[in-house]
């Protein structure tokens, strides 16, 4: 059998793991982060029309400027962002590599903090950039000084920050980006899947887009908006940014189909929003009760909480994978993240966990 080694792959390639979530589908899924809520029926009906509408020309390629959906994007995110600040792409992880593609490559370099978004080195990787670390402070927080000390030491061309983090919940405060900022001449590329989950007290990036031309915000309709099969991650950023996107954009990269969707979606977005309260009541609950049993979880700002003082995070994994429930082994020793899912499913791990006797747990 041929085996990648023997193939003439790129040899930073060599030696690599993909993403590799696992993904059974089983009664309770709170591993990925989703929302576990489906779309609203009325919202259903409003895309299938759309989607139908499409359909009569799809024999065309799509818009290739998505201008209706950037439009829909840019009301949604408000903060005086117009059409010509947003750009989007399947998924906010193709927004990624976008910036990668344009910002980073061969050559060039990218400073994250972790424990953070896995994919966010593999989308390094797969472009060519170095990825480079720096350490966060107790807590998982980066304060501005932190932030500004990585950048000093590394000089990095792009800089990372997921506010709010994946996997710890930490948000990253408004004056740590704008240390960050004033630090570099890179890209400063605040990732916000999460940020809807978020108190609104801790603010957006959004807010400091204004004279910042070299900040990236990005975000993902996968999270709060209930969309992940659909694949619509979005960006806002200076039009110049946007502009050097589509150098590396593919042509008719979003579908018709999908822009349809998107722009469907949005028209309803206070219904697709709807169950954002109910996922964070969720959340705080599990912060609550892990503790009661005797886990240290963090406090969250998005839809999953991380949980440390797991004597045996694999056996833990396992036991729940058999009773039908998954959530997510992150290979952090004695930790486990599981995401907020509806107040039945988050029930059930949580008298499936409670159940465990010590010893597993
Ligand atoms: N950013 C973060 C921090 C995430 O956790 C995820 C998904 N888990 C994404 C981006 C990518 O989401 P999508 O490609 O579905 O927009």
């Amino acid at each position: 059998m041929t085996s990648l080694s023997d193939l003439p792959i790129r040899d930073d390639l060599r030696g690599l793991t993909p993403y590799g979530a696992p993904q059974a589908h089983v009664r309770v899924e709170l591993n990925v982060n989703e929302n576990t809520h489906p779309v609203p029926q009325q919202v259903i009906a409003e895309i299938m029309s759309r989607i139908a509408q499409a359909l009569t020309t799809i024999n065309r390629y799509p818009d290739r400027e998505f201008t209706e959906l950037r439009a829909s994007l840019a009301q949604y995110l408000g903060h005086g962002l117009e059409i010509e600040n947003i750009w989007a792409a399947n998924g906010s992880n193709e927004v990624i590599q976008h910036v990668l593609q344009a910002f980073g490559g061969p050559g060039r370099s990218v400073l994250a903090f972790p424990p953070t978004y896995s994919m966010h080195p593999i989308i390094a990787a797969a472009t060519g950039t170095q990825w480079l670390t720096a350490e966060r402070d107790e807590g998982f927080y980066i304060s501005p000084e932190t932030a500004v000390a990585a950048i000093r030491a590394h000089t990095p061309d792009v800089t990372f920050f997921c506010a709010p983090n994946n996997p710890t919940g930490t948000p990253v405060s408004l004056e740590t980006i704008t240390a960050a900022y004033d630090a570099t001449k890179g890209i400063v590329f605040v990732d916000e899947a999460y940020v809807e989950f978020a108190p609104t007290s801790h603010g957006t990036a959004l807010s400091l887009l204004q004279g910042r031309p070299r900040l990236i915000v990005s975000r993902t309709m996968s999270k709060a908006f209930a969309f992940a099969g659909a694949r619509v991650g979005y960006l806002a950023a200076d039009p110049a940014v946007v502009d050097a996107l589509r150098l590396v954009r593919l042509p008719y990269h979003l579908s018709a189909l999908t822009q349809a969707a998107a722009i469907g979606a949005l028209a309803h977005t206070p219904a697709m929003l709807a169950m954002v309260d109910d996922i964070k009541t969720q959340r705080d609950r599990l912060v609550h009760e892990l503790a009661v049993l005797g886990f240290t979880p963090y406090e969250s700002s998005a839809n999953f909480v991380l949980f440390g003082n797991v004597a045996d995070p694999h056996a833990v994994f396992e036991k729940l994978l058999s009773q039908g429930i998954i959530i997510r082994d992150i290979w952090m020793p004695h930790h486990l993240r599981v995401t907020a899912g509806t107040q039945a499913e988050t029930t059930e791990f949580l008298t499936a966990i409670a159940a465990l006797d010590a010893a597993q747990r």
